[in-house]
């Protein structure tokens, strides 16, 4: 983080959407473009959720809420598919009880997933626990909700709890988040230091668990060694869920060129992630600004450790409304630095192109989790990525194997070799 969160969260809470359509397009190619967005599967690898979202009887993800994903704006955006992120933060220390508190929000969030397939709203969204369950629901007329377990903190030091989680359907796994776990070394060891120089010895068992029940392993947040490692032992393709490439963006948590191209040998797939500052590296904010920011969300009582689009919410109307001229008016004394833009995304999904090949990249949000840029902020906006890709002239082949079908390839290889190892091994 390169300044106080509540900053990042406010520039990226005020800047406005402006990237859709532009004068220039030829009608004809946005057309095409449309067309292509309906035909094509479009699925999201990492949408960060919130288990009060999923309650019976009161505003929820299938009604509408203020998140940047719900069931309504992924039918507007034309967005098919996301998985959700069975995410939890992690103690300080390693106790049981540290690891029990991450497991219980964990289920609680596996739990919500269930609920909103299978009560909320089982007519309009399906959960998949097969690559092959993708198209299956979508010929159902049905969305796709899929899950993925971001920090395997919450596995404590109990491998069994690997099949456990998959057999409630979690089908990724990134072993650390922004701090090293008992099963790895994170991205943020490049400024804190590495417990581990790479997997831990339980880490590696886990990436045999995961391997064995069909588990995707997500190399987004670990560290560069843990990643060349885990690529090494594993017998399955990875993926990275949330990344973006370090060539062009100089920021721990994207993928170097190395780390790419162990990434096509091995088969898997990254997905470019729409967060701002893994995208470009913007000049830093005036401190003019940075004060002036800081000051109103004190004003405000928002919280400075995330979370300012939730206490938006809960403000009173007139008073959000106040919050959002005094910002406009902040903005023009004291201007944001630009903010990352679709093109910017396509720029790093490009790059990947020219490096490994149209068969190693996806697309990730990492919505309603810090993600959001010009022109796809939230799922309504979905088809200006789309656009941008037709405008550099990928094929709809091409743009099919962008936006789901090289991540459901890796899904289903990772299926078989789950299947191969069980058959030589039975449990
Ligand atoms: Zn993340």
């Amino acid at each position: 983080m390169r300044y106080p969160s509540i900053v990042f969260a406010l520039i990226a809470a005020a800047a406005a959407a402006s990237c859709t359509v532009a004068q220039t397009d030829d009608p004809a190619l946005v057309a095409q473009a449309r067309e292509i967005h309906d035909r094509v599967t479009t699925l999201d690898t990492h949408v960060d959720i919130n288990p009060d979202n999923f309650l019976v009887d009161q505003p929820n993800y299938v009604n509408g809420l203020e998140t940047q994903v719900d069931l309504p704006k992924m039918e507007e955006g034309g967005l098919d598919a996301a998985f959700f992120s069975i995410f939890q933060g992690q103690q300080d220390d390693f106790t049981p009880e540290g690891y029990q508190q991450a497991h219980d929000l964990a289920v609680a969030k596996v739990e919500a997933i269930h609920r909103l397939t299978s009560e909320l709203a089982p007519d309009r969204i399906g959960l998949a626990l097969t690559a092959a369950d993708v198209p299956r629901l979508q010929a159902e007329g049905k969305m796709v909700a899929l899950m993925g377990m971001e920090n395997g903190y919450a596995l404590g030091e109990d491998i069994t709890n690997v099949k456990k989680f998959a057999d409630m359907g979690v089908r990724y796994l990134s072993l650390a988040h922004s701090g090293f776990s008992q099963l790895s070394d994170s991205h943020a060891g490049e400024t804190e230091g590495y417990r581990w120089n790479g997997l831990s010895p339980l880490g590696r068992e886990v990436i045999s668990e995961a391997n064995r029940w069909g588990v995707m392993i997500d190399i987004s947040h670990p560290s560069k060694q843990a990643n060349l490692q885990a690529m090494e032992l594993t017998r399955a393709p990875v993926i990275a869920s949330h990344s973006a490439a370090r060539a062009l963006a100089d920021h721990t948590r994207n993928l170097d060129d190395e780390q790419l191209l162990a990434l096509q040998r091995n088969g898997g797939v990254v997905q470019v992630v729409a967060f701002d500052s893994y995208l470009t590296i913007a000049p830093e904010p005036t401190p003019e600004r940075v004060a002036a920011l800081t000051a109103l969300g004190e004003e405000f009582g928002l919280p400075n450790d995330g979370g300012v689009r939730a206490a938006l919410r809960t403000l009173a109307e007139e008073r959000r409304a106040e919050y959002e001229s005094r910002m406009e008016e902040l903005d023009r004394d004291f201007p944001p630095p630009p903010w990352a833009a679709v093109s910017d995304l396509v720029d790093h999904i490009d790059y990947v192109v020219d490096l490994i090949g149209i068969d190693h990249v996806g697309i990730s949000s990492d919505f309603d989790g810090g993600g959001g840029i010009d022109g796809w902020d939230d799922a309504t906006e979905t088809f200006n990525v789309t656009l941008e890709l037709v405008r550099r002239g990928y094929t709809e082949e091409e743009i099919t194997k962008i936006w789901s079908g090289n991540l459901l390839r890796v899904m289903s290889d990772v299926e078989l070799v789950a299947a191969e190892l069980n058959a030589a091994s039975p449990e």
